[in-house]
């Protein structure tokens, strides 16, 4: 048997119309499977779906971005493979639209898990990767429009977490070796404060695979989830012995316990 789970991000809006990210979610899944039939490996295809969803422009990752408070682009990304359990990942990473592909070559071709920014950027440089100005001119419309918006206030007092634009990607796959391995790419919170980092590039809390029992890859507040270690949580339920469903309902309502304890409420 194998298997592919994507997932396109929180923070979904009851009024806006989802269809071009369903048929491109769909258009993923069909790319996919045949690579997973002909035996490909399920970080190959994790990755590659990620590096698709990327490339849509339809998601805050990759090529859909968005700005933080500054009108950069911070993007953070990272893989795991659950064969071998190790596991890259990208923080804050500028210049680049595949920040997923950055994270692989932290986990190949270094002794660490995580580089962080420019450290991270000049590790991509060096790798020749493809480096892309992100800020388009209608995200550049956005981004002013907003900060015109925020100026009767001041950007500093808008509190990003509350921005509604979490739109992570995240994928999982099962390859027909029985073998586990996820991805996830984000820009983070909307006009989120220049250097904040959130969960998805940190082990155990955007994403975490065991060899055996499972794996979570998550999408919401990062605040929120690096209080709870939400993607490790999920998965270390299954390995007591809970069913998917009810290890999902404890990760999620330990998450939201987080909200009670923070500061002020988060998304
Ligand atoms: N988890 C992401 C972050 O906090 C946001 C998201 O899932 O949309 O950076």
């Amino acid at each position: 048997m194998t298997a592919l789970i994507l997932h396109g991000g929180a923070g979904a809006r009851r009024e806006r119309n989802y269809d071009a990210e369903v048929a491109h979610m769909r258009q993923v899944v069909e790319a996919m499977r045949p690579r997973l039939d002909a035996g490909e490996s399920a970080l190959d295809v994790a990755t590659a779906a990620v590096v698709m969803l990327e490339d849509s422009g339809l998601y805050v990752a990759g090529k859909g971005a968005s700005p933080n408070l500054a009108g950069a682009y911070e993007l953070d990304a990272s893989l795991m493979d659950g064969s071998t359990k190790r596991a890259g990942s990208v923080a804050a990473l500028q210049g680049f639209r595949n920040p997923v592909v950055a994270a692989r070559a932290v986990m190949e071709r270094t002794p660490h898990r995580l580089l962080a920014g420019p450290g991270a950027e000049r590790f991509a440089r060096e790798l020749g990767f493809e480096a892309r100005e992100l800020l388009t001119p209608q995200a550049q419309e956005i981004y002013e429009a907003w900060l015109a918006d925020a100026s009767s206030v001041g950007p500093q007092n808008i509190d990003p977490l509350l921005e509604e634009h979490h739109d992570t990607v995240g994928s999982l796959a099962l390859d027909a070796d029985g073998v586990l391995a996820g991805a996830c790419s984000t820009s983070g919170m909307r006009f989120k404060t220049p250097g904040r980092v959130g969960d998805s590039p940190i082990p155990g809390h955007g994403l975490w695979v065991h060899p055996e029992f499972g794996a979570c890859v998550a999408t919401g507040s990062g605040e929120l989830m690096m209080g709870s270690s939400t993607a490790f949580l999920a998965v270390e339920e299954m390995r007591r012995g809970a069913t998917t469903a009810a290890a999902l309902r404890t990760a999620i309502e330990r998450t939201a316990e987080e909200q009670v304890l923070g500061p002020k409420d988060q998304v």
